[in-house]
């Protein structure tokens, strides 16, 4: 048996005759920075986000940090945040949330989670801010696929001012009380790195905003900071769309809403294979979420989170932590940020998570077999937690 995390290559050969002749039509025209393609792809993104900017970029974390930039440009007049200025980020999220706030010129101020989503808790972000008056913006991260609490986080930035950006990198598709992840804020942004929901053959990501001015800055920065590529008037970025990732994403993005609804039909089988072992956390969906099911990830006591990954292995199975260590203990992070309180949460999490499998071409015989495994394994191992 052989389970890996995700099949890309299946993936590859459902799709392989509409991926090879975009592929092949890029080949013959020859038009490889911002061709067509890109420009056509931003506008069916745009409609399925039903958005009216959405601006093709190098990778996820350039779109965070070509963000950032922009909302300081427009926002404060200035090329850059000051140290001064600080950005909320939750402390449980991959490095790139926050090390582009650091990028930006601001200091990231990491807030605690709630263990239920794994996204920003919003009761201490509340708390910080009525303590602190240095807070310019926040960065929610719809971690695994599952929306933060969007309304209490925009009732909060209305209060203290505070611009959005939403990480969308693992949510896209997912929603929140029926509007797309990644447009409830002042920008979203969206990977297309390979394992993502909507993955391309390399690095490549997105910008998306209902606000046209801030697309014209966006839109600057992605191209060395000048309408006029020759007279540049901000400090800029090459941090465009390849033509040739835009035109596999053309196809791909036409067998998005399946593969979501495939990842959901997978996490309902785990779901109900293993929700009678009592030790493990499940993953939950809120009501107001439509979950984009990056990862399928549940929580384990510990102690046993080794010795499972070590049983599902022998059996070819994968599994992995997103992620093993909080922002706030990263070396980068551990000097550069500060917390705005306990980050037992995170930490929690990050000494418990464990994800399983999941992709639109994964068989339920395959979703069964690591049920299985995981219910030999307390069996064998320690019947008394089932
Ligand atoms: C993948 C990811 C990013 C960065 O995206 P890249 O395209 O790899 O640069 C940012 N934030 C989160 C939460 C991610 O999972």
């Amino acid at each position: 048996m052989n389970i890996p995390m995700l099949d890309l290559s299946r993936e590859y050969q459902a799709h392989k005759v509409a991926i090879d002749a975009a592929i092949e039509k890029c080949l013959s025209q020859q038009h490889w920075i911002l061709g067509p393609e890109v420009f056509e792809f931003e506008q069916a993104v745009s409609q399925f986000l039903s958005t009216p900017h959405c601006i093709g970029t190098a990778s996820g974390t350039e779109a965070l940090l070509i963000a950032l930039r922009a909302i300081a440009i427009q926002k404060f007049g200035t090329e850059f945040f000051t140290k001064e200025q600080k950005i909320l980020v939750p402390a449980f999220t991959f490095t790139a949330t926050a090390d582009v706030v650091l990028r930006a010129g601001a200091t990231p101020v990491c807030c605690d989670i709630d263990l239920e989503t794994f996204t920003i808790d919003c009761t201490q972000v509340a708390e910080y801010l009525d303590q602190h008056a240095d807070v310019v913006g926040i960065i929610p991260v719809h971690l695994y696929g599952h929306a933060a609490n969007m309304q209490a986080l925009q009732s909060l930035a209305q209060e203290h001012r505070l611009f959005i950006v939403e990480d969308v990198a693992q949510a896209f598709g997912g929603s929140y009380e029926g509007r797309a992840l990644g447009t409830l804020g002042d920008i979203g942004c969206y990977s297309f790195f390979p394992s993502k929901n909507l993955g391309c053959f390399g690095d490549g990501g997105m910008v998306s905003t209902a606000d046209s001015d801030l697309a014209e800055i966006l839109r600057i920065l992605i191209r060395h900071g000048g309408e006029d590529k020759y007279n540049a008037s901000h400090v800029g970025y090459n941090a465009r769309l390849d033509t040739l990732q835009a035109a596999i994403l053309q196809v791909k993005l036409q067998h998005l809403t399946l593969g979501n609804q495939k990842r959901s039909d997978i996490a309902a089988q785990y779901m109900q294979g293993l929700a009678e072992i009592a030790s493990l956390d499940l993953p939950i969906v809120k009501p107001w979420c439509t979950h984009a099911f990056h990862q399928f990830t549940l929580r384990i006591p510990a102690d046993h989170r080794q010795a499972l990954q070590t049983f599902l292995q022998e059996r070819g199975i994968a599994s992995m932590i997103y992620y093993p260590v909080p922002l706030h203990q990263m070396t980068l992070f551990s000097n550069a940020a500060e917390c705005a309180s306990t980050m037992l949460h995170a930490e929690k999490a990050a000494a418990t998570v464990l994800s399983l499998p999941i992709g639109p071409y994964m068989s339920a015989e395959e979703v069964s077999a690591v049920i299985q495994a995981i219910q030999d394994y307390f069996i064998a191992h320690c019947p008394n937690l089932i």
